[in-house]
Order: C-alpha cells, then structure tokens, then sequence
C-alpha cells in the first residue's frame, strides 16, 4: 500500500520569517514520524526561504498554483518549470479557491494538470461540490465530471504518482468536515472511474487525498477510512504542532483500515 501524504497549504498566510520557522517546525517534527509522506505548499514568493528551511528533511515542498505555459509574455505568471526549477516537488491544481476567485474552469485546470505533468511536478489536482449540489443530490455528477474533464486525454501511464484532492467546498475553512463516510463515499467512486476508465492500477501509487477542515480531533476518523490516501490540509497546516498531530493520525502503511 501506498504511504498517506499529509500536504499542508498555506494559501495567502504567513510572512518570510514565520514561513521559515513553520518550515523548520514541521521538518523537525516530521522527521520522527515516516508513516506518511509529508508536503508543504507555502505562497510562491516564500518557496526558496522554504526549500531552505526543509533541505535535508522528508518534507517535500510544493507550490499552490501554476500556469500551462512554458515561458512567454504571461506577466505576473510562474511556470510548473520555474517550480520545479527551484526544487519543488508538487503545484495544487484547481484548488476551489481559484476556480471561485479567480474563474479557473475544468478545461483551465486540464491544462494546468497536462503542463504541470510534462515539467516534472506532480500534480495535486483538487476536485469537489458545492453544499447546493450536495444538497441536490448532485454529488456523484459533479465531482466524476471534474475528475473525467481534468484528466482528458491523459491515461494510466501519465498518472503514476498522481495526487488527486476530494475536498468538499463546503467543508474548506468553514469548520465542517464531511463525515469518513461521506469522505470514504466519494474516495471509492472516484477511485472506481480512475481504474475503469484510465486504467489506474494499485502499482501506479495514485493517492486520493480528503480536504476539508481536517484537524488534529478528527484526522484519525478519516484517514483510517480504506480510500482515504490522505489529507489536504490548510488551517491546519499553518501551526507546526497541529500539522505534526494529523500527520500523526495518519494510517501506517500495512496498517488495516
Ligand atoms: C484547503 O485549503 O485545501 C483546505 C482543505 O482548507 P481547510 O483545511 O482550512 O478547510
């Protein structure tokens, strides 16, 4: 089984010194616990102080957003090859945040994913409903149609390592989880359309991680859930000690759900 990854974003907090001590306070933490993969994904301008501050350590470092383009006249754009180039490992894709503000639309998001992809990152491709479609009923509908646009014209072979985030925008930042069955619920369709329809297999080491107000009191609940790959996680994240606990909760490896 593949190890949980507990990735923490940071979205627009922190300043250069509280970014750097975070840093270095989940490193220092991370590093006496190797049941999970561990990630931090800090604002874009910090990412140098942060690869600075986990060098050496298990943490990986990623960034919160990316554009598709390699290089060109995009001003005020980074491309997935400038993140990588500085050492990153992962850019959040499609985050709720930027599909709502910033009017990212599923073919944005695929493009963003297949670009990301051939620089080398991997991607963490965030997908979810809002609380009127989850109240329609429109769950199913709405997040295997993120999942099937986000990922056009990629297959199995693209999708080795990949990292996908179900994260229930009614749950992001407002206190709410979805309950480890609602999480669990989701996980395995969206797993389902992933092995019957891009051929994803156990060896591809596909991580479907849960986002949503996970918090060191209720981390465990949902990350022993069986499809839970681990945890996407933002208020959270932003204090080295409660990001070092729901990395704690975290299922080990081998561990039965
Ligand atoms: C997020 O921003 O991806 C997120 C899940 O936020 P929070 O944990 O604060 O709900």
């Amino acid at each position: 089984m593949t190890k949980q990854l507990i990735a923490g974003n940071w979205k627009m907090f922190t300043r250069k010194e509280t970014a750097e001590a975070l840093a270095s306070g989940v490193a220092e933490r991370a590093g006496r616990q190797d049941a999970a993969d561990v990630a931090v994904c800090p604002p874009f301008l910090y990412l140098q102080t942060v690869l600075d501050a986990v060098a050496g350590s298990r943490v990986g470092v990623g960034a919160q957003d990316t554009y598709w383009e390699e290089e060109g006249a995009y001003t005020g754009e980074v491309a997935p090859q400038m993140i990588n180039d500085v050492g990153c490992t992962y850019a959040i894709v499609g985050h709720s945040e930027r599909r709502t503000l910033f009017h990212e639309t599923d073919e944005t998001v695929n493009r963003k994913i297949r670009a990301v992809l051939a620089s080398g990152l991997t991607p963490i491709f965030c997908l979810g409903e809002t609380l009127e479609q989850r109240k329609a009923g429109q769950t199913e509908e709405v997040v295997s149609s993120q999942l099937r646009k986000g990922l056009q014209g990629l297959g199995a072979a693209d999708l080795n390592g990949f990292v996908v985030a179900y994260e229930p925008i009614w749950a992001i930042g407002t206190g709410e989880t979805a309950t480890p069955q609602q999480a669990e619920d989701v996980h395995a369709l969206l797993r389902k359309i992933l092995e019957d329809e891009f051929g994803v297999t156990d060896s591809h080491g596909l991580r479907i991680l849960y986002g949503g107000s996970v918090k060191p009191d209720n981390a465990s609940a949902i990350l022993s859930q069986p499809h839970v790959d681990g945890a996407l996680v933002g208020g959270a994240s932003l204090k080295a000690d409660s990001f070092a606990d729901i990395i704690a909760a975290s299922r080990k490896p081998g561990e039965s759900s």
